[in-house]
C-alpha cells in the first residue's frame, strides 16, 4: 500500500516537472540564412551592386515565435557607431512590417542604391524580431560599385 502511494506521488512529481518545463521553453530564436546578395537586374550572388541600381536580397528566415518585423541596412564599411565625422555619407535602414505573423518566410527584396552614395566596401545587416521579442541577425559584405 505504502509502495504504490509512493509511486503515484513520484509519478504526479513527473507530470508537475514536464509542465514546469513546457511552460518555461524559451521559443528559439529566428533562424536567419542569406541565400543570395546581388546585382538587381540579373539577380545576381556575387555580393557587389551598382550605385544608381538596385540590391537582390535572398533570405531564408524561420521563426518559431512569429516573425514581427525585419530590418535591412546596410552602412558603409568603417562607419560604425559615428565614429568618423562625416554623417552625409548614404546608409539605408529599412523595416519591413509585411511578414508580420509568418512562422518562416523566403524574403526577397530589392533595395534602390542611391545615385548619392558612395563606391566601395558596405556592411549589410539582416536583423529579425519575432513576436517574443526575440532577436537574431546575419551580416555581410558588399560592394557598391559605379555603375560604367
Ligand atoms: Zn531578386
Amino acid at each position: 500500500m505504502k509502495k504504490s502511494i509512493f509511486y503515484i506521488i513520484l509519478s504526479f512529481a513527473i507530470i508537475s516537472t514536464f509542465t514546469a518545463c513546457n511552460d518555461d521553453d524559451p521559443t528559439a530564436k529566428p533562424e536567419i540564412k542569406i541565400l543570395e546578395l546581388g546585382e538587381g537586374s540579373s539577380h545576381g550572388n556575387d555580393h557587389t551592386a551598382y550605385i544608381g541600381g538596385e540590391l537582390h536580397i535572398e533570405v531564408e528566415v524561420v521563426a518559431q515565435g512569429k516573425i514581427d518585423k525585419i530590418q535591412v541596412r546596410l552602412h558603409p564599411e568603417g562607419e560604425h557607431h559615428g565614429e568618423s565625422g562625416d554623417h552625409d555619407e548614404w546608409e539605408l535602414d529599412k523595416t519591413f512590417t509585411k511578414f508580420s505573423g509568418l512562422k518562416n518566410t523566403t524574403f526577397h527584396e530589392h533595395i534602390d542604391i542611391a545615385t548619392t552614395a558612395e563606391p566601395g566596401e558596405y556592411h549589410f545587416d539582416f536583423i529579425v524580431t519575432d513576436m517574443e521579442g526575440n532577436q537574431s541577425s546575419a551580416e555581410a559584405d558588399v560592394i557598391l560599385k559605379a555603375k560604367n
